[in-house]
This record gives structure tokens, sequence and C-alpha cells, in this order.
């Protein structure tokens, strides 16, 4: 079809108003087939490819972009970094050249300063009714290039008129369109027309304003109903921004409201179990078994979880410390004060290893102290299993320690009183939903992650938990020294490794998962233990290896020989990623570092740098790299903070990849995004929080608007419970 379009104000005028629902609180919910220029056909389609069902909806619909039609360009300044250009000028030719399918028609229109080619394929006949010599036109359209030459196919044509007053020239708004509609007549600028008739149909109380007077001041924000205008047809780009502006803060804003008024709500309303006091298993480990001076974050942290479980109200905490900052202790200490108020708790790890490793290290710490403490797991033998079900469900195990083996359904708890989920990013909501059951009155909850979390990310995702940070390292740590090296320098690395091994250090060596293929995984890994072990002959050296296709029970044997000090080195597939804790390891290697992501190589980073010794983090890659494993590189080699790699690892690769978060519906912002908008975030995230402060039930005349708002909007809910 031809691309003539009349004067967008003659289009538009057109619109009746038919069967409308025409009333303040309905007119947006109107079916989207009944706005003029939909019908039930395309109603469909826009249903069925845009989700588009209401005029709400549409209108909701925002476009990716604007073509500029504010400037009229000058014929001899056109050129190739041209996108669109709009020219007027008056035709000076028209012609017919070629037979059936070369057949076209080209026009030649003239400005005072040059001549520029306007081409047809179809609807000729039609056209050259239309056009005559010596009219003037204005011309819009997408710049091609034809034999050397400029010119402009099935452009956009517009007569110029004496009386032509008329709003132009604007920006144009593009929308996101489908195949599917674009055969339908639907294209990216047709949907605009639609938007155009419905703004036609919109008064300023169809969008009411809900954000309180104070909090637009504040933020210069527009009116809702301008910004909507003008996120559509704005006058020109500042306006535009605005409006983008304005909407997403709202989006921002109206999440975090959400999330704060879950927070105060469990703080205000939840019923939960009472640790009214710190007793004699407590205070007793404090005194004469702490092996080390807590440190200041450590101290801070427990004297919240203290708070929390001393109001009578749940507690859900999410507590982040970078790898190494001492949060088992802070867990163990926790549990001794659920003991103390004669509560159990159990302690969830992601993996058996961790589970075995928190169990062996916490059995020591509380060896000479009166508790029950046992672990369960996916291997734990039957009869073991049965009389752990039974010392849980009568309530003399005191501490439960152990992998998804917990959340079973036949595990009973005779009076659970906290739960702790350490290296949270391996469990999804679901998970911890369960163990939410266990018990009448929801127990304390814990989330202890293991990879730190972007500020912006903990503040969406998880919003409506309390959370605590610990950034303080215990004291006495080197820094680790982050190499990285091609694959053609690995004899030197070996040679490094071996002069650790003599000052008696251990090593890590690790292997990606890479294939899809556990098999060629397998044979990967064996073959780097073949070439580890042709450096490191026995009896000289020991080797320990641990993969997926061990069991748990050979799995334990080998990183206990690795614990122990009978091997030196341990090659491993990331198996041992997070939480294992051998001090004296003081190196370790990533064999095509570049296969994997940034929070998991800080992950497996953290697993030297735990004793005294100096500890070095050895990044092998091939030469061939992406430039995003390079950035990656880059920023592992240069910080050892995990909060800098979380905020990157979030820059790189958008939050619906983020681990753990993918469930969070949360994230799902039309226009805002957390990485994008940080800024505008977090004043959202003040303003909301101020705004509870001072008016928890916005109650207030201020806070009406809003308050009628979210009470329109319920039903939509956008967050459920994490723990
Ligand atoms: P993570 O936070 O990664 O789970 P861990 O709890 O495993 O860290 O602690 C790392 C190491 O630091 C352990 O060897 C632990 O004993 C030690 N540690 C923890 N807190 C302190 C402290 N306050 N002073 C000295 N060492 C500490
Ligand atoms: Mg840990």
């Amino acid at each position: 079809m031809p691309q003539f379009s009349k004067p967008v104000s003659i289009i538009f005028a057109q619109s009746s108003q038919g069967n409308l629902i025409r009333n303040n609180s309905t007119i947006l919910s109107n079916p989207i087939e009944y706005l003029k220029g939909v019908g039930p056909l395309r109603g469909d389609l826009l249903k069925k490819e845009l989700q588009i069902f209401t005029f709400k909806d549409l209108l909701e619909h925002f476009p990716f972009r604007h073509i500029d039609k504010t400037e009229v360009k000058k014929i001899a300044s056109i050129n190739p970094s041209l996108e669109y250009i709009q020219v007027s000028g008056s035709i000076i030719s028209i012609e017919v050249l070629g037979e059936k399918r070369a057949k076209r028609m080209v026009a030649l229109l003239q400005d005072d300063t040059g001549i520029l080619e306007l081409t047809w394929f179809q609807g000729i006949s039609w056209i050259q009714k239309s056009l005559a010599i010596g009219q003037e036109w204005l011309v819009f359209g997408k710049l091609s290039y034809f034999m050397g030459k400029p010119q402009l196919t099935h452009p956009e044509m517009e007569l110029v008129t004496r009386e032509k007053t008329e709003g132009k020239p604007f920006l144009e708004p593009i929308y996101p369109s489908t195949e599917k509609l674009r055969v339908r007549g639907l294209n990216g600028r047709q949907i605009g027309k639609l938007i155009y008739t419905l703004m036609g149909l919109l008064r300023e109380a169809d969008i009411p304003e809900n954000l309180p007077e104070p909090i637009l001041s504040a933020m210069q924000l527009m009116p809702r109903y301008e910004a909507f205008r003008n996120i559509h047809f704005p006058p020109n780009p500042a306006a535009y921004e605005r409006a983008v502006n304005r909407l997403k803060f709202e989006e921002l804003f109206l999440a975090q409201l959400r999330l704060g008024m879950i927070r105060s709500q469990r703080h205000r309303y939840s019923k939960g179990l009472l640790f009214g006091h710190v007793g004699a298993l407590f205070n007793t480990f404090y005194e004469k078994y702490l092996p080390f001076e807590l440190t200041g974050a450590q101290k801070k942290v427990l004297k919240e979880i203290r708070q929390d479980t001393a109001r009578g109200h749940q507690m859900n905490r999410l507590l982040q410390g970078d790898v190494g900052s001492g949060k088992t202790i802070v867990a163990l200490l926790s549990m001794l004060l659920a003991a103390d108020n004669g509560y159990q708790s159990c302690l969830m790890a992601p993996t058996e290893i961790l589970a075995r490793q928190h169990y062996a290290g916490i059995s020591a710490l509380l060896e000479n102290m009166p508790l029950q403490l046992k672990i369960l797991t996916g291997s734990t033998k039957r009869a073991e299993r049965k009389k752990i079900l039974a010392g849980a469900e009568s309530g003399t195990i005191q501490i439960l320690i152990g992998t998804h083996a917990l959340i079973e359904d036949d595990v009973q708890f005779g009076n659970l009183g906290l739960v702790i989920v350490d290296e949270q990013h391996r469990f999804g909501v679901a998970q911890r939903a369960k163990l939410w059951k266990k018990s009448a009155l929801a127990p304390h909850i814990l989330v202890m992650t293991a990879t730190p979390i972007p500020r912006t990310l903990a503040m969406t995702a998880y919003g409506d938990l309390d959370y605590s940070i610990m950034d303080e390292m215990p004291p006495g740590r080197l820094p680790i020294t982050t190499v990285h090296r091609f694959e053609d320098r690995r004899s030197q690395v070996m040679d490094f490794i071996k002069s650790e091994i003599s000052k008696g250090r251990q090593i890590y060596i690790i292997f990606p998962l890479i294939e899809e293929s556990d098999k060629l995984d397998y044979e990967n890994l064996m073959k780097g233990y073949e070439n580890v072990k042709a450096y490191f002959p026995e009896p000289s050296y020991w080797i320990s290896m641990v993969h997926g296709r061990m069991n748990g029970e050979q799995k334990e044997v080998n990183m206990q020989r690795f614990v122990k000090g009978e091997t030196q080195i341990m090659v491993s597939t990331t198996v041992i990623e997070v939480g294992v804790n051998v001090p004296n390891a003081t190196v370790m290697v990533i064999e095509s570092a570049e296969k994997f992501g940034l929070s998991q190589l800080h992950q497996l980073r953290g697993r030297v740098g735990r004793g005294a010794e100096k500890s070095y983090c050895i990044l092998l890659t091939s030469k061939k790299l992406s430039a995003e494993s390079r950035e990656r590189l880059k920023m592992m080699v240069a910080t050892n903070d995990g909060f800098r790699i979380a905020e990157k690892d979030l820059e790189l690769r958008g939050p619906g990849d983020i681990e753990g978060t993918r469930q969070s519906g949360m994230l799902n912002f039309k226009l805002a995004s957390i990485v994008g908008d940080k800024h505008l975030l977090e004043s959202a995230k003040t303003l909301a929080e101020d705004l509870l402060e001072s008016d928890p039930e916005l109650g207030s005349a201020v806070n009406l608007r809003l308050k009628q708002w979210l009470d329109s909007q319920k039903g939509q809910t956008l967050w459920s419970k994490i723990s």
C-alpha cells in the first residue's frame, strides 16, 4: 500500500465513540476491540501478540523510539549517516519506468538546494492520480541509496497548503509490533495511530494522579496524565525524558512502598516466637569456647538478630557478607540463642560437602557443650535417618544441619524456632516456603547469601526482607592477588604451584562444567587430572579429586584427605564452589576461567585467603576471548570486593540472570531498570520509607489518593513471602 498519509490531525479526528463505556473509572477497562480502528480481528491479534486486552494495556504499550519530524532537511544536506529524513519541495517530474515486476514510478522533488528521487513499486496508478507537477509536498521517509543516489521509497506525503498551521512538525512514536500484526496493518507506526485515537478519548480524570503532592514537588515530577501524553506524543525530546522519568519513578516508588508495607506490617502485626533471653548456652560458649574475637560487623548482626527475635514478631532477615566474612559463627551463635529459649534450629546448606563441613566445624566448636547436634543429608543411612526423624519430632535434637533432605515431608520438628539457610542462591523460593510450613508458628528465618547482592537488586528482589550487611573481614587477612594468564604460560604456573607446595601450602585446580553432556565434562576433568599428575607425580605429591559423578561418601573421603593435608592438590569441578574452608590452601587455579560467571569466579577465589598466608588466584584462559569475558577477567584482577563484583555482574548480565532472582516478580518493571535507574530507585526507596515512617497506614489527607490508588490495585499481588 502506498503510505500516503493525511495530516495527523485529520486521521485522528475521525474517531467516533461507538458503544464505548464512558465513565471515569472504566473507560480504560474497555476491551481493546471497541477502539475505533481495531475491531474484532485486530483485537484478537493484539491480545495474542502483545497481550493488549484493554484500553489501559494499549495506553501502557510504550514506544521504543521516536522518529524526529521536527526538522525539515535541505536536499543538498542529505548524507548516508541519516536514517529518516523529512524534506519539503515541489514535484518537477513523474515517470513510470520498467515493466511488470520491475515496474516502478519515480517522481523528482526539488527544493532550493537540490533534487531527490521518490520511488514507488506498488499502488502506482493511485499515486499517479494524486500527484501533479508543480505541487508542493512535505515528504518523510527512510533514506536509502540506489546506484549511489539517495532516494525515498514509499514515502509519507503531505500536501503543503497555505492554511497548514497544524501541530507539525513533531516526534512520531514507533512501537513494538510483531510480524503478524504488521500483516494486518499494525506496524510499529500504525499502532501509534491507535494510541493517538485513544489519547483523544481520554480526559485528565481518566488518568488521575496517584502520587502525593509533596513527592511530586520533591522530585519535580510531571503530572500523571501529562506523562502518559508525553511519553507517546512528546512535543520535544525534553518532554519525552520528563515523561519517562515520571513513569519510571512511579513504578519504582509504588514497588518500594508495597515492599515497605509488607515489611512494616510484619514488624507490627506478625506473630513470632519469642527468644526472650540470652541464656547459659550462649553465654558459656561466648566466654569459654569462641575461638576468636568477633568482628564489629559480626557483633552488629548478632545484635540485630537478637532484637528481631525478642519482639514477638517473626524475623525475616537476609544476611549478606562477602566470602570469608565469617557468617558461620553468626549462624552458630543464633542457634545457641534459640536453644537457650527452648527452640530447635536447623541450618540448611546447598550441598552435601558443605553440610558435612558445617557439621564437622560446628561439632568441634560445640564439643564441650551440652547440646544435641545431628546431620541429615540424602546419604544418611535409613536406620540413622529414622532415629534423627524421631529426635527432631520429639525435640531432643536441638540443632539439625543438613541439605535439601531437611525439607522432605517426613521431617517434622517438635518446636522449630529458627531456620538458617546458608548460601541462599541455591535454594528456590518454593523450597524455602516448604521449611516455613514446618511448625505452627512460622520460625524465624535467617537467609545468608554467599554472593553479595548489589544493593539495587537487594532493594527490589528482597525488599520485603530486613537485611544486614557484613562488610568487614576478620583481622589479619592479606588481600588475595589475582592474575590472568594465557594457557601457553601453563608451565610457569605449575612451577609457581610447586614453589608454594614446597612451603607447605595447598592448591585448588578447578575445571568448569562446560558441556551439556556430563560425559564430556568428565573426560575434560580426567584429561586435566592426568596433566596435573604429570607435573606432580606420586609419591612426592598427592592429589585429591572431587567431581559430580562421585557419591557423597567418595566426595567426602577425598575432601577430608585434602582438609587434613594428606593431599596437596585438589582437582575438582565446581562442586566445591561454595563454603569449603581449608585455611592452608593458598593458590586457586581456575582452568578455562573465561567460561565462568563473575560471581562464580569470586566464590571460587574465596576458597583461598582464609588463613594467615598470602594467597593467589590464577585465571587461566585461551587467547580467544569475547569482550564480555575480557571484562569479567579484568574486574577479577582489579578487585577483591564482592559488592563491586556483584554490581558489575548485574551490569553485564542484567537482573534476569542473576541466580535466585529469576522468580522475583519485582524485577519486571515496564520502564525502569534497576541497573540504569539506580539513582531513581534510591530516591524512590528513601521517599517510600520516609512516607511510611510518618504515615504508616497512609491515612492522612495528602496521602489519600495514593491510598485509594493502592486499594484499587489490590489483587494484583506483586509479592509473596520469600521464605
Ligand atoms: P563465610 O562468611 O564465607 O561463610 P566463614 O564463616 O566460613 O565465612 O569464615 C571464614 C573463616 O574466618 C573461618 O576460618 C572462620 O573460622 C574465620 N573467622 C570467622 N570470624 C572470625 C573472626 N571474628 N576472627 C577471626 N577469624 C574468623
Ligand atoms: Mg559460609
